[in-house]
């Protein structure tokens, strides 16, 4: 399994390796990173997947994976997922991650994580200043379909993308 933790420390359930928690420190990982790397290698063991970060918002935690990953993660019949939802006490949805930031990969993501309403597009905004953000464009009939808060999707989504997302009804 690939994860953003090295195969020992993976393994271990104890403090991390000087490498790994220098990562930890610098924030190029998350606590929550750690958590789910090992609590999904004690569920899949050695299988060839990859982990690539887990984000949460709300009750909902988000965990990404690479591609053609997902089903194995959640395991027959979601058993992967039972077993985290329990652990964690929280919602758990696996999505693939994305390759590079696209339009076209952020309305993959955003129609994986918004299912089931439907996204009908997604615009790239940009600020006075120059900065962007993402719109994701929602039907207006669709609003009562999004499976969490607008806010949990809105913040996952803009974690995962590394810009903000905000959703837009139309
Ligand atoms: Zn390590």
């Amino acid at each position: 399994m690939k994860a953003p933790i090295c195969a020992v420390c993976l393994k271990s359930d104890g403090i991390l390796c000087p490498a790994d928690e220098k990562k930890l420190q610098e924030g190029l990982i998350s606590e929550l990173d750690v958590k789910i790397a090992r609590l999904l290698y004690k569920l899949l063991g050695d299988v060839d997947v990859e982990f690539k970060k887990a984000v949460e918002a709300g009750d909902l935690i988000v965990i990404i994976v690479g591609k053609g990953d997902v089903s194995i993660v959640v395991g027959k019949g979601g058993k992967n997922v039972k077993t985290l939802t329990r652990e964690l006490g929280k919602r758990i949805k696996v999505v693939e991650g994305m390759n590079e930031e696209t339009i076209d990969e952020i309305k993959k993501l955003a129609t994986d994580l918004f299912y089931p309403a439907s996204v009908f597009g997604v615009n790239i905004v940009y600020r006075p200043g120059g900065e962007k953000y993402y719109k994701v464009l929602i039907a207006g009939k669709d609003r009562r379909s999004l499976p969490e808060k607008v806010e949990v999707l809105e913040s996952v989504l803009s974690q995962i993308v590394g810009h903000d997302v905000k959703i837009s009804f139309i």
